[in-house]
């Protein structure tokens, strides 16, 4: 299938029939929607999911004219289009794709629209695991030292809006999926500064899609010029090996291996440059000084000064509501995972704080998986655990019935079933002692007491803010 390319013209789009595939609900697609008609385009908006599951999205259409919606439309044709606008969620095999490249139709998507009218210098960021987190940490530390910059790409923002505003000299920090890299490579476009945190496709066929996924994420090099700079985590054992036709920086823990940006437990180097400590971070675990060397490499490689490098990182929260750091109160550090909505995610987040004792707030909206495992872990691995909703009811059941097996290895205390989200939160905060962890992070999704994993996240944020501001008033 040969997907002809699109390569937008000074007010071309002007009266032209486009067709947005898939809207989706995490506002690229309403970007695009929107920047399109500005443009004075015809559009047709197609998704398969119907109208009400596209709620927010088409409320925030409401005053763009001149859009027609085909909602819960399966067809394998096409309407009048003359060019194809595909969200990055629609797969290659999609049959509007393969409708479009056999009546070559031109295809194009946010990532290529914004890229082509940019006029600022990008850092993209990929790599298998770490990407939002390290987009985010570099923005943070051009921000702090004064720079003018950009977040978006991946992480859930378009830049399409924000055109106008983009100067020559701003940096635009950009996280690339493997889908935007694919389409990018369709215009042969790479970053100034292509960072990849790692590559360890662990959940994929290794020999059906490997060296397809491999070539997606390469593509973030792959059309660099000699001036380019490709940020590379040296320690990883597939990366080493991946080149540019720029210049490459590499991060990592083996000193004789003279990486550009060494770093250990407490310290790092820059190349020719004395030992200093490594910065304070509030986001835990050893991936996240990973991600932060990353981030500081790219920085380097954009003109940062090494002293200008901490600021930005130590003031990083993390992102919201995956492990983010949201406060400390009483020598006790709150932090809110309020996404982490399955066993295996809230397993993942006790990991990331070895050295404290947690207090965990674990339970939500049942999704019929067994939760034993997950009680036996929490037993385990925390100090103490506020069980919440239903399936906080649940796991309670569980245990009573099995209580002789479970209580001989008791090591944690784990509550009755809280009656709300406050009583839980108040629950652990008073079997918490100074230097614990307070951790909102369910296992479970939040439908049972909130509309969104956002809604129990903010209100986890809200109470610590009550409790912090209760101590000022005392
Ligand atoms: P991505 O954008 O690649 O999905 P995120 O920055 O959103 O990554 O982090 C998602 C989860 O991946 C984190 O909660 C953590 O468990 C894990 N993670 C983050 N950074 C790394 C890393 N450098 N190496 C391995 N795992 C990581």
């Amino acid at each position: 299938m040969h997907i002809l390319s699109y390569s937008i013209q000074h007010n071309d789009l002007a009266g032209k029939h486009v067709t947005l595939l898939g809207l989706g609900k995490f506002g690229g697609g309403v970007a695009t929607v929107r920047f399109l008609a500005e443009k004075g385009a015809r559009v047709t908006v197609i998704d398969a999911k119907p109208a009400e599951a596209l709620q927010e999205s088409l409320r925030k259409l409401e005053k763009c004219s001149d859009v027609t919606f085909q909602l819960g439309d399966q067809s394998s044709e096409l309407p009048v289009t003359e060019l194809l606008v595909v969200n990055p969620a629609i797969p290659p095999e999609h049959a509007l794709l393969q409708y479009a490249a056999q009546q070559q139709i031109p295809v194009t998507s946010e990532i290529e629209l914004f890229w082509q009218l940019n006029p600022g210098r990008v850092i993209g960021v990929t790599g298998s695991n770490g990407k939002s987190t390290t987009t985010a940490m570099i923005h943070s530390i051009l921000k702090a030292a004064g720079r003018r910059c950009w977040l978006g790409g991946n992480i859930g923002i378009s830049l399409l809006p924000e055109l106008e505003k983009i100067q020559s000299e701003d940096w635009v920090v950009l996280e690339l999926s493997s889908f935007q890299l694919e389409a990018l490579n369709r215009i042969q476009a790479s970053p100034q500064i292509a960072v990849v945190t790692n590559f360890s496709p662990n959940h994929l066929d290794w020999h059906e899609t490997l060296p397809h996924y491999r070539q997606a994420k390469q593509a973030i090099m792959r059309w660099q010029t000699e001036t380019d700079v490709a940020v590379l985590n040296q320690d990883d054992p597939e990366l080493q090996f991946w080149s540019t036709p720029g210049r490459v920086l590499y991060f990592g823990t083996q000193a004789d291996r003279l990486p550009d940006l060494f770093f250990d437990e407490e310290c790092f180097q820059i190349k020719d440059q004395r030992t200093v400590p490594f910065p304070r971070l509030k986001v835990p675990g050893i991936h996240n000084r990973y991600n932060a060397a990353a981030a500081m490499t790219a920085c380097l490689a954009a003109g940062i000064a090494a002293q200008d490098l901490t600021q930005g990182i130590e003031s990083f929260n993390g992102l919201p509501h995956r492990l983010e750091y949201v406060g400390e109160y009483q020598h006790r550090w709150f932090y809110n995972d309020s996404l982490a909505t399955t066993p295996e995610s809230a397993i993942c987040a006790l990991e990331a704080f070895p050295q404290s004792a947690v207090i965990l707030l674990a339970g939500g909206s049942n999704k019929q998986v067994d939760l034993s495992g997950f009680i036996s872990q929490l037993r385990c691995q925390t100090k103490a655990t506020a069980l919440m909703g239903q399936t906080g009811k649940l796991m309670y059941d569980l245990m009573q019935a099995h209580q002789d097996s479970v209580l001989k290895q008791d090591h944690a205390l784990i509550s009755q079933p809280q009656a709300s989200f406050e009583d839980a939160f108040n629950w652990a905060f008073q079997q918490s002692a100074p230097g614990d962890v307070i951790l909102l992070s369910p296992g479970c999704a939040s439908y049972d007491w909130f509309s969104s994993f956002v809604e129990r996240g903010e209100r986890f944020k809200a109470l610590f803010q009550e409790l912090s501001e209760s101590n000022e008033a005392d």
